[in-house]
């Protein structure tokens, strides 16, 4: 496994995904009743962004961030409003400076601080040295768990939850061009075991006929409603290899759709590299 998040750290994908990240949770929080957060792939929930300019092996890389989060960092309104105002809380606690983001957070930082007491998380990461910074991270807090395990074992393993509710991040490195037949085995079992649950998988967009042929073989599993966002920075025709990105959302929370669209919009107009920037929604199963 060669991928690290850390390089991609506070990039357009991350602002969309976590941006929707905070939507999602404000959107299942509207009920009282408390549920679990299963990151199946969570990284480490803490990003240095001043040390991604070397590779392990000393070379020099450029950081994805100052295109990403570092373009928006001083934005006060809008529909990012809630997820910056998040992120630049957590960049002083750590005690990076007003003007320009240190740190950045991972998903896993982001629903942990949401978390209310009735709210329980559990993070899985296979990475351990990622696992053990993630347990170090949350090791005061008793409604978070944190298991150096396979995502998809975890899906399986940990749903359904004593809650009966559930917002499940499946959100992989996509190295191996296996991810996409081992999102859908395992969501296959979680909607077996709980098809009340709400499933967030995130995606690339690089050559659209896999990503549709994913959500082909997708409507084979008979699934509940599930609602499709996608955003670019760039046209088809970019040199870019990935040109935007995705999340297919199963049961998301009632009305979410409109906020969903408005994040897209948004980081394709800030972040955007060219006219093929932008955003779309359909729903992929509708809701009945
Ligand atoms: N969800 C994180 C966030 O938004 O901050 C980022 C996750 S990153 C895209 C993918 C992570 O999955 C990496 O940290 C990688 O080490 C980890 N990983 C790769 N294969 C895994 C697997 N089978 N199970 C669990 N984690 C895995």
């Amino acid at each position: 496994m060669n991928y690290r998040h850390h390089f991609h750290a506070g990039n357009y994908a991350d602002v969309f995904k976590h941006a929707a990240l905070v939507a999602l949770i404000g959107g299942l929080q509207r009920k009282e009743k408390g549920f679990l957060y299963l990151d199946s792939h969570a990284g480490r929930g803490s990003y240095e962004l001043e040390s991604v300019t070397r590779r392990p092996d000393g070379s020099e890389r450029e950081p994805e961030w100052p295109a990403g989060i570092g373009r928006l960092w001083t934005e006060e309104r809008g529909p990012l409003a809630s997820y910056l105002n998040l992120v630049r809380r957590f960049n002083r606690e750590r005690g990076g400076g007003p003007a320009t983001p240190g740190f950045y957070p991972g998903s896993p930082w982001i629903a942990a601080e949401l978390a209310r007491p009735v709210d329980r998380l559990a993070l899985c990461e296979l990475r351990e040295d990622d696992a053990d910074a993630l347990a170090a991270e949350f090791r005061r807090r008793s409604n978070v768990s944190v298991r150096t395990m396979d995502g998809y074992t975890a899906v399986r393993a940990l749903l359904p939850p004593p809650e009966k509710r559930a917002l499940v991040l499946i959100d992989p490195p996509f190295e191996s061009s296996a991810e996409f037949s081992e999102i859908l085995s395992a969501l296959r079992e979680g909607l077996r075991r709980l098809p009340g649950g709400t499933f967030a998988v995130w995606y690339p967009v690089t050559e659209r006929a896999r990503t549709e042929g994913f959500q082909r073989e997708y409507l084979a599993l008979k699934p509940p409603p599930t609602l499709v966002v996608e955003m670019r920075i760039a046209s088809d025709g970019s040199a870019l290899r990935m040109k935007g990105c995705g999340l297919l959302i199963i049961n998301p929370p009632w009305k979410i759709e409109a906020d969903l669209i408005a994040i897209g919009r948004e980081v394709a107009a800030k972040l955007g590299l060219d006219d093929g920037a932008g955003a779309s929604t359909f729903w992929l199963v509708p809701e009945a």
